[in-house]
C-alpha cells in the first residue's frame, strides 16, 4: 500500500470543518482590523528565503524542500509567509497604497523537520503582516490580534513571552560579547552548542543540559544593550499591552529561527502542546523589504500554526450538514433512478442540501441511511415514477406526487 510521505498528513471531513472554522475566526478578527487576505504561490526562487530568511538558521542550511525547475533555477517550497508577503509587496508596488498595507494569510508550509506530534513537513499556518508602519501601536495590535484569535479557538495554557532584538549593528555587538562569553566557558558547554557557537551563538539560550543553562543564565543579555530609541519603541509597545490587560513575561532569551528581526519579538506557547510548545510567534522585520531589493519599509507580523491551534484549542464538537432531502427508489430501474437523480438535482437548485442513494442499497437500506445522515425527508420514487414524501421526525408519508415534493419542504410544513 503507497502511504503519504513521512511527516505530512491527511485532512479528512471533520478536520476540515475545525480548519474552516479556524479560517472564518481568522477573517473575522483580521478583517476587522483592516486586514485583507493574500496568499502566495507555493514556491518561490530559492534565493528569496536564503536573502530573506538568512542563510545561518536552520531552516534555510537544513529544512528547505530545494528543486530544480529543469532549466537551472533553484526554486524551494516555502519554509514561511514573511519573505514572500514582503516579495509581493515589492512585485506589485504596494508601496504607492496608503500605508501599512495589511495582510494575512493561512497557506501550508514546508519544512525538512524530524516529525513528531505537532511537527510536521507540510504544515498550515495563519500568518498577519503589517508593512508600511514603524510606531509601536501596529507590534502591539498585531499582538493583540493574535490574542485574539487564539482566545476565539479556546487555546489553553497561553502564555506571551516577549523580547526586543534592537537593530543587526547592536546585535552584531552584543554577538561578539555573548561569543566571547561562550569561548571563555568553552568547557561547560554541550558539544552541540559548541559546534554552533560561530555560526549562531543565540541559539545556545535554547539549549537544555544544565551545563549550557548555567552558562547562560551568567551571559550578557541584549535587552540591555538596546539603543535608547530601539528601548523606548519597546517600553511603548509595552504599555499598550499593559493597557490591553495582555499578561506576558519579559524573555531576553526569546530566540525565533529567522534572521529578518529588528526591536520586537513574541511568541505564544502553550502547556497543552507539550515539547513543541510553540503556537505562534513573530515580530518586527524593518530591513526585510530593503534586503529583498525594494525600498526601505519597517514592517511587523506573525504567524501561527494551524495543526498546534486545533491540537490546544477546545474540540467544538463539528455539526454535520443538514439533510433536508434524501432521494430513495422503490424499485432499481434506469426511469425510477432518473427521476430520482433529476428530483435532487432539481432540489439542490430550489437552495436544499439534497443527496441521492448512489449504493444500490435496499428500500430498507435507503431509508435507514436516511435516518443515520438525520435527513428531514425522504422522497420515495415509485416504479409509475411518481413519488411520496416520508417526514423523518413524524414518520408520516404521503402520496403528494413527485411536483409537490419540493414546494412542501420549501414550505416546511408537516406532512
Ligand atoms: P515560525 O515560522 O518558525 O515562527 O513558526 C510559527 C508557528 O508555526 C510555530 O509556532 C508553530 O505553531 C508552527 N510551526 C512551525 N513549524 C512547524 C512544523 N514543522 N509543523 C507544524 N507547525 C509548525
Amino acid at each position: 500500500m503507497i502511504q503519504a510521505p513521512k511527516g505530512t498528513f491527511d485532512v479528512l471531513p471533520d478536520d476540515a470543518e475545525r480548519r474552516s472554522h479556524l479560517e472564518a475566526q481568522a477573517r473575522k478578527v483580521l478583517g476587522a482590523a483592516g486586514y485583507g487576505r493574500i496568499e502566495t504561490p507555493s514556491y518561490e526562487a530559492t534565493e528569496l528565503f536564503a536573502r530573506g530568511v538568512g542563510e545561518a538558521t536552520d531552516i534555510v542550511q537544513k529544512e528547505m524542500f530545494t528543486f530544480d525547475d529543469g532549466g537551472g533555477r533553484s526554486l524551494t517550497l516555502r519554509p514561511e509567509g514573511t519573505a514572500p508577503v514582503c516579495r509581493a509587496y515589492v512585485e506589485h508596488g504596494m508601496h504607492k497604497l496608503p500605508q501599512p498595507v495589511k495582510l494575512w494569510y493561512m497557506s501550508s508550509f514546508f519544512r525538512a523537520e524530524a516529525p513528531q506530534r505537532g511537527r510536521y513537513r507540510q504544515f498550515w499556518q495563519v500568518g498577519a503582516e503589517a508593512l508600511g508602519a514603524e510606531g509601536p501601536e501596529t507590534d502591539a495590535e498585531l499582538i493583540v490580534l493574535l490574542a485574539e484569535l487564539l482566545e476565539a479557538m479556546a487555546v489553553k495554557g497561553l502564555r506571551l513571552r516577549i523580547a526586543s532584538l534592537g537593530q543587526p549593528e547592536t546585535r552584531a555587538n552584543y554577538r561578539r560579547e555573548l561569543t566571547a562569553h561562550l569561548r571563555s566557558n568553552e568547557h561547560r558547554l554541550s558539544p552541540d552548542v559548541r559546534a554552533r557557537l560561530d555560526i549562531n551563538p543565540m541559539r545556545a539560550f535554547d539549549a537544555t543540559d544544565s551545563s549550557t543553562r548555567e552558562v547562560m543564565r551568567e551571559a550578557p543579555k541584549l535587552l540591555d544593550r538596546l539603543a535608547p530609541e530601539d528601548a523606548e519603541h519597546f517600553s511603548a509597545v509595552r504599555e499598550l499591552l499593559d493597557g490591553a490587560g495582555l499578561r506576558y513575561e519579559l524573555d531576553p532569551t526569546l530566540v525565533r529561527g529567522l534572521d529578518y528581526y529588528t526591536r520586537t519579538l513574541f511568541e505564544f506557547s502553550s502547556e497543552a502542546l507539550g515539547a513543541q510548545s510553540g503556537v505562534g510567534g513573530g515580530g518586527r522585520y524593518d530591513r526585510l523589504v530593503e534586503q529583498l531589493g525594494g525600498q526601505r519599509t519597517p514592517g511587523c507580523g506573525w504567524a501561527a500554526g494551524v495543526e498546534r491551534i486545533l491540537i490546544a484549542g477546545a474540540q467544538q464538537p463539528v455539526a454535520p450538514d443538514p439533510v433536508d432531502l434524501f432521494v430513495a427508489l422503490a424499485r432499481r430501474d434506469s426511469a425510477s433512478a432518473t427521476v430520482a437523480f433529476e428530483l435532487a438535482r432539481e432540489a439542490r437548485r430550489a437552495g436544499l442540501a439534497a443527496q441521492l442513494d448512489l449504493a444500490g442499497r435496499s428500500l430498507k437500506g435507503q431509508l435507514k441511511q436516511a435516518d443515520r445522515l438525520g435527513a428531514r425527508y425522504v422522497a420515495i420514487v415509485q416504479e409509475d415514477g411518481d413519488a411520496s414524501l416520508k417526514d423523518m421526525a413524524s414518520g408520516e408519508q404521503s402520496e403528494l406526487g413527485l411536483a409537490a415534493v419540493i414546494p412542501t419542504i420549501l414550505r416546511g410544513s408537516r406532512l
